[in-house]
């Protein structure tokens, strides 16, 4: 059973993996096997050597995402690195707080093409490799707030109900390729995106409150159900958003 979830011989690109939940599934897809481009605005050198310290290729990536230019730079980069694209998971994601009623168009713009936009068409980019060898394995990083509307964060919410139903969209499309397209939905994990709210004693009671598990999540909740979705073991799952969160939205 456990070669349907090895990753040895997978090349995978990672967004947004220099640190929280996207250096978490980059190391998770290096234990299991995988060469790892980690992609992102800032430095990964510490998770590539971390990668490499599994016995993994880990090769960093500046990039910034917000622009368009940068997804054929990465597709070009991991595939000079690797020769194909096994795996892709789009991390890499920003949150902007303020009331609906002040909330600027910058605000909504900067979440929107990163959270979103880049999503699509990264992995439009990505599958054109993948469809050559009819494989590959697409898992985006939605949020809970892909269901719920969420308190004060307007772009936030729009950007990642976008990113379930683009995950649907393109499954419908590329299943029939041998790509699967899925999305992992975490809880509220304790990174840096979630500072402001830990940091808030009245937020971090109430959201506390309501976790079944009693807890905030952390990256290594993440890395089986990313494993899972990049391997074999997921092969007839297409389309799917994969609530990982401790039990909230069960509450
Ligand atoms: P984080 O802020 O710790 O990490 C985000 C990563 O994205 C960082 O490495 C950052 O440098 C990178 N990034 C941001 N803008 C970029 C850009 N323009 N170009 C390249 N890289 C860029 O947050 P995290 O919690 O690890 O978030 C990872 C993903 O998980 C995000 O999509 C986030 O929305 C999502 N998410 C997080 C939580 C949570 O509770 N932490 C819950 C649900 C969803």
């Amino acid at each position: 059973m456990s070669a349907m979830f090895d990753l040895t011989g997978s090349s995978a690109i990672v967004t947004g993996a220099s640190t929280g939940l996207g250096r978490g599934m980059s190391l998770a897809l290096a234990s299991a096997g995988a060469d790892v481009l980690l992609v992102d605005y800032v430095s990964c050198a510490d998770v590539a050597a971390e990668v490499q310290r599994l016995g993994r290729k880990g090769v960093p990536f500046t990039a910034d995402l917000s622009q368009m230019s940068s997804i054929p730079r990465v597709c070009d980069a991991a595939l000079a690195a690797f020769g194909k694209i096994d795996i892709l998971i789009n991390n890499a994601g920003i949150i902007r707080r303020a009331p609906a009623i002040e909330f600027t168009e910058k605000d909504w713009d900067d979440v929107l093409a990163i959270n979103s936009k880049t999503v699509f068409f990264l992995s439009q980019a990505a599958a054109r490799d993948m469809m050559k060898r009819r494989y590959g394995k697409i898992i985006n990083v939605a949020s809970l707030l892909a269901f719920q509307g969420g308190i004060i964060v307007p772009s936030y919410s729009a950007s990642k109900g976008a990113v379930a139903q683009v995950t649907k969209a393109l499954a419908n499309e590329w299943a029939a390729s041998g790509i699967s397209v899925n999305a992992i939905a975490p809880g509220y994990m304790a990174t840096n995106n979630t500072k402001a709210l830990r940091e808030d004693p009245v937020r971090s009671k109430a959201i506390l409150d309501r976790i079944p598990a009693g807890r905030w999540g952390t990256p290594e909740d993440l890395q089986g159900a990313a494993v899972f979705l990049a391997s074999h073991g997921s092969d007839y799952v297409n389309g799917h958003v994969l609530v990982v969160d401790g039990g909230w939205m069960a509450r």
